[in-house]
Parts: C-alpha cells; structure tokens; sequence
C-alpha cells in the first residue's frame, strides 16, 4: 500500500477509504466476502505481467512455465474440490463462463429455458439486455405463490418451449435447488442441464449444499461468492462432455484472450483453502447465520420470501411495510449496513424500486460474526425498517458491532 501511496496519491486515498468502508460496515451484499491475505497477495503479484494465451504446455507464447505451474495446480484442486473430470480455470467471471459455456453448448437462435430474473434468476440467463437475451431464444420458469420452483412447472414450461438447453442456478434463491429433478426435467424434453452454481460454490465444496456435478452437463460457477476466491469464473463437466463441446476452445479463442495468470494463481490457493477442514466449518457457519438472521427478522415481524432459508442468503419482503426496497437501501446504507435491493417474485413496484432486500451473510461469516451477531443484525434492520428516524441509534449499533470484528 506505501507503495501506491508513493506514486499515486488519488488511487491510494480511495482504497484507503475503501478499506475504511469495509471495517466500519456491516457487509451484507450476498455475493461479497473478503478473500485470504494469501488471495490477495496472489492478485498482486508478478504473474499479471504474464501472456499466455492457450493451455498448459500448448500457448502461444514463450516463458510460460511457471504459470502452467499455477494453472495445472488450479485445475487439479478445482476438480479434487467438486469431484469432477473436468475444469477450465480461465473464464474472467461468471458472465464470462457462462457465455462460454451457451457458445460451447448451443448455437445462435436456439431455445434456452432460464430461471425468470424477477424471480430470482441472473442476468445472463436470457435477460434481453444480456448477450444471452440477444443471441438466443430464452423461456423462463419461475417460483410459486409460496416463493419456491414448482418443479412440476418447470417440466410443462419446458415440454412447451422444448428447449436445447435448462439452466439452472439463480442469484436470490433462498432455498436448496433440486438437480436431480433438473436432469430429469432434461432428460425428458432432450435437453442439456447447465447448472450456474456462482451464489452457493463455497457450500458445494463443503456439502453443505448437494453438488449439481452428477446431474449437470456443465457447471459453471464464480469463485469469488461463498467460495471466497478472486473475481473470477470456471466451467466444470465430465471428459465426455468436454470432448463433445470443447469448452476449452470455447473460452479460448471463443470468448477470450489472455487468461489472468495472477488470479488463476489466486484461485488455486482458493481451492487449496477450501480443500482444509475448516472451510466445511465456515460454510455450515455462513448458512446458521443465515438462518439466525431470518428467525431474528421474524421473529420482530418481518416477512422473508419463501418462510426461511437453506443456504447463505434471503429475501426480504416489504410489501407489508411502508418502504420500499430502494429507500431501504439507502436508509441502511447511512446506518453503515451494505445490502442490495432486489425484486421479489410478482413485485408489485419496478425492478429500479423494488418491494424487497437481498440479505447474505458470507462476509459477516469471514469476519467471524455468530448466531448472537445475527440477532443484533436483524434488530438493526427491523428497527431501520419500521422508521427512518432509527437511522442514527442504528449507527451506533454497527459500530459497536464491527468494532468486536476489526478487519483492519
Ligand atoms: N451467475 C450468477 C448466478 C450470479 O449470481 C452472478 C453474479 O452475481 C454471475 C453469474 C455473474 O458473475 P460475474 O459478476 O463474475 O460476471
């Protein structure tokens, strides 16, 4: 850091009060953590200065060999981690796997079947902003009345739309997601099952949530979620699969250049860590907080999309309350707690608006935060909730809090 403080005083103020920002909020965004020194260290190391567009043993470039070092060993740990064949460890980030992958599996103008966006689905599963949206056919399914996929729908969405490809995988789903019923739902309209494991990785790798790797075609995933890794994406399948599509052409020359050797490194010793006893430890801690923090929510009234949750996160509803999913935001936002806004299944306001929050408890987890910690989080958000004028007694509490749990 004294050295970007030495040369650029503008960028090192800004990271400074980055960093400051972290210690002094209580960071609830599901899909942040805070990585290893050793992660860290890895992102900040001479291999950024490294091309080596193609494989291990096979690039395009000269003086390669210590980076294949890093990226066998990244490939290794990954599918010692998930139990598979296969793993490419080059996709920049979940976006970019997953348009590999589609390029990889299905071709221009042909039917995809995805989870619907406002039901919790990801943007690049169809939304018609997304590259996915413009270059294929996408259906969506979604979740019942009572906040859950209705399997049983599923399956007549997809013998109507006949689909090539299923994607399964979401980004605000609270509950577990049944890949056994995917394949099948597949199987029975010929598709192929491409699971986007990118929110629940980290509990994949400790079983804490069942592993798509047996039911998918494909898996694609980021490591930097609950898997706590650097930004960054992967694709995992069987030999088999990867022989019939290729994905290694598909990221590169596909989708690609030059992979980030830097954080290729960062990512094998992600795997590494997450290989340890501890990191099982961790995430059956990340989903008991969760759990803490929902029963801790309604138990002071406040609604939850689906009744609970089974993994690292939930949504909050707040058709009940006089706020809206935005003003929430912002109102905890100035009592230094960091969530996202986010719509809930039939959101009666706009997706810029929203009747809910997204609430996950990675980071909180890393920090080393406890079921107790919950209780007081969840009395923050119902106090910031029931009235602005709580802000500032809301404050205090944080700081209370991330003082127990010093980052810096
Ligand atoms: N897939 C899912 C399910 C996600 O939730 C996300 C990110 O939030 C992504 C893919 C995209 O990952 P990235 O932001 O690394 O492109």
């Amino acid at each position: 850091f004294e050295e970007i403080k030495n040369e650029d005083v503008e960028v090192a103020n800004a990271i400074q009060a980055e960093m400051e920002r972290q210690n002094s909020h209580i960071e609830l965004i599901a899909s942040e953590n805070w990585v290893s020194k050793a992660v860290m260290a890895a992102m900040g190391s001479p291999m950024t200065n490294k091309y080596a567009e193609g494989y291990p043993g096979r690039r395009y470039y000269g003086g390669c060999q210590c980076v294949d070092v890093v990226e066998n060993l990244a490939r290794e740990r990954a599918e010692k981690l998930f139990d598979c064949e296969y793993a490419n460890v080059q996709p920049h980030s979940g976006a970019q796997a997953n348009l590999a992958a589609m390029f990889a599996m299905v071709e221009p103008g042909d039917k995809i079947l995805g989870m619907n966006l406002d039901h919790g689905g990801h943007l690049t599963h169809g939304s018609p902003v997304n590259i996915s949206g413009k270059y294929f056919d996408f259906a969506a399914y979604g979740v019942n009345d009572e906040g859950v996929i209705d399997y049983d729908k599923v399956l007549e969405v997809a013998k109507e739309h006949k689909p090539k490809l299923i994607i399964a995988g979401a980004s605000a789903y609270a509950r577990t997601i049944d890949f056994k019923r995917f394949r099948e739902i597949a199987d029975e309209v010929g598709a192929y099952l491409m699971v986007d494991m990118a929110h629940i990785a980290g509990l994949v790798a400790a079983g804490v949530h069942p592993s798509p790797i047996p039911y998918a075609h494909v898996t694609t995933t980021t490591t930097h979620k609950t898997l706590r890794g650097p930004r960054g994406g992967m694709i995992l399948s069987s030999n088999e699969m990867n022989e019939k599509f290729n994905f290694n052409k598909a990221v590169f020359p596909g989708t690609q250049g030059g992979p980030l050797m830097h954080v290729i490194a960062a990512k094998a010793i992600c795997f590494k860590e997450a290989l340890q006893p501890e990191f099982k430890t961790y995430q059956e801690q990340i989903v008991k907080n969760a759990q803490a923090l929902c029963k801790g929510l309604q138990s002071r009234g406040i609604k939850i999309v689906s009744g609970g949750t089974d993994n690292h996160l939930m949504l909050v509803d707040l058709t009940e309350n006089n706020v809206s999913g935005k003003e929430l935001e912002k109102r905890l936002d100035e009592a230094h707690v960091t969530c996202n806004k986010n719509t809930i299944p039939n959101d009666p306001r706009s997706p810029f608006v929203t009747s809910g929050v997204r609430l996950g408890t990675p980071a909180v987890t890393t920090r080393g935060m406890k079921e107790e910690d919950m209780d007081k989080i969840a009395e923050i958000v119902a106090m910031v909730i029931a009235d602005e004028a709580n802000v500032e007694k809301a404050k205090s509490m944080v700081a209370e809090l991330t003082a127990k749990y010093p980052l810096i």
